[in-house]
């Protein structure tokens, strides 16, 4: 049944829910929020709650800053932990201008516009994103630490893994937000998890990914834990992705259109091409999907993060994976992304980058059965294999230079984008570091 106004405020009264908070997402990836006591929630859904967009980072000046909240109503949701106040939900919202019109800077707005001009094409895009993370101990003064307590590796039981119970604990809340989740558990690093849920389309998704990270923070908050999704929290350990898995579908119909059954691997033309714009795009979108100074040091050999651009139906380290489920579950799984991307954003860019793929018949070539981590500079150079940008600064010089990745973003958000990373590189490339210290104090 289709989810209107009334709908809601009578499920909002059925539920006796006391405060909604109306969330949305900064360029940067921060989840903001206001919350309103349930008096106001129909002039919440009439899209009329307003707010200062001068003091969300990216959005816009003082001089222009009313903003509008225009709730999506498929998402709300009770969130599924008491208060002593009584029940709260949420609801996602889209920003928009006084003047009615979607304000281009709304991340979620970015990724809507790339998605409509997928279903221009015939397609829609589904897509299951892996964010991985760490539970981290908190000191004395409550401030997170980098010590997991944890001894644990990949899959290990309880009590071995001291995330058993937490984890179960973020599971039951993710399941009471509607989450279909698939599985659970101890990831590759001592402190390291994993939590899978099921694939939806782009944008459910999207909302999926910043309601996940909220629930895994609050909880693990709760059993007086830290959860970081940093990507590279530890030099030497396991890094943390957030690895995509994404497939177009032929819109109005249940098919995969990345799947053929009598075509070579079983893909499609439309999946071949796909892969083709994902590869060719890569140090074009990495500063979207790979944000921050940090994210580049997970992206290095070893670690089962992706160094080289290629594909493989087989290996994991390359960019680009195929799993090996066809049929309906044909899909390429894209293995940069980490959990400090705006997940709107990096699933605009990924989605753009496959669409013009498609639009150009980009070649992938073929797959890289081998580990690319072993192979020699010769070797990779006679398979013309790039690697990903090294540095959030190459990243942003490669993004600049991209125009579809930019025209993904539009304007709006890549200036601002770009101006705040620019800063943030520089800020980090002007400190001197520990390393720096201990490596050259005494020689020099
Ligand atoms: N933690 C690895 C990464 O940084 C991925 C491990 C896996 O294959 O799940 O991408
Ligand atoms: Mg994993
Ligand atoms: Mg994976």
């Amino acid at each position: 049944s289709k989810v209107t106004k009334e709908s809601i405020l009578k499920r909002a009264e059925d539920l006796d829910v006391k405060f909604i908070k109306l969330q949305f997402t900064d360029v940067f990836g921060t989840t903001k929020n206001v919350a309103i006591p349930a008096s106001q929630l129909e002039k919440a859904l009439d899209g009329d709650v307003m707010f200062d967009g001068s003091s969300i980072e990216g959005f816009v000046r003082i001089e222009e800053s009313d903003m509008y909240l225009k709730p999506d109503m498929n998402t709300f949701s009770l969130i599924p932990w008491q208060s002593e106040y009584g029940n709260v939900a949420r609801l996602i919202c889209d920003v928009y201008n006084p003047d009615g019109k979607p304000f281009e800077g709304c991340p979620r707005n970015v990724l809507k516009k790339v998605i409509k001009e997928a279903e221009k094409m015939g397609f829609s895009m589904n897509a299951g994103p892996e964010a991985e993370f760490y539970l981290f101990e908190r000191d004395e003064n409550d401030m997170p630490t980098t010590d997991s307590r944890d001894y644990g590796g990949y899959f290990d039981l309880s009590p071995v893994d001291l995330g058993d119970e937490v984890r179960r604990a973020i599971v039951t809340s993710l399941m009471g937000m509607g989450f279909d989740i698939e599985m659970s558990h101890h990831e590759v690093g001592e402190g390291q998890h994993e939590i899978g849920f099921k694939y939806a389309p782009a944008l459910t998704t999207a909302d999926n990914v910043v309601t996940f990270k909220f629930v895994v923070r609050k909880i693990a908050m709760q059993y007086g834990l830290h959860a970081t999704f940093m990507p590279k929290p530890l030099f030497g350990k396991a890094g943390s992705g957030m690895h995509t898995h994404q497939s177009l579908f032929i819109k109005g119909k249940n098919q995969n259109a990345f799947y053929d059954e009598n075509a070579k691997y079983q893909l499609s033309k439309t999946a071949l091409y796909y892969i083709g714009g994902l590869l060719g795009h890569a140090r074009g979108y990495s500063a979207i999907t790979n944000p921050i100074v940090n994210s580049y040091k997970r992206l290095v050999p070893g670690y089962e993060a992706p160094v080289y651009i290629a594909w493989s139906e087989k290996n994991r380290s390359p960019l680009v994976r195929i799993p090996a489920r066809r049929g309906m579950g044909t899909r390429a799984e894209l293995r940069n992304p980490d959990p400090a991307c705006n997940p709107y954003l990096a699933l605009a860019v990924m989605l753009k980058a496959g669409l013009d793929g498609i639009k150009k018949k980009t070649d992938p070539g073929d797959p890289v059965n081998l580990n690319i981590y072993h192979l020699t500079g010769k070797q990779k150079k006679d398979l013309n294999i790039k690697s990903l940008p090294a540095s959030l600064s190459e990243a942003l010089d490669e993004l600049e230079a991209d125009d579809v990745v930019r025209s993904a973003l539009g304007p709006h958000v890549y200036e601002n984008f770009m101006t705040a990373k620019r800063i943030e590189w520089d800020e980090y490339r002007t400190q001197v570091h520990q390393w720096e210290v201990d490596r050259y104090l005494g020689i020099y």
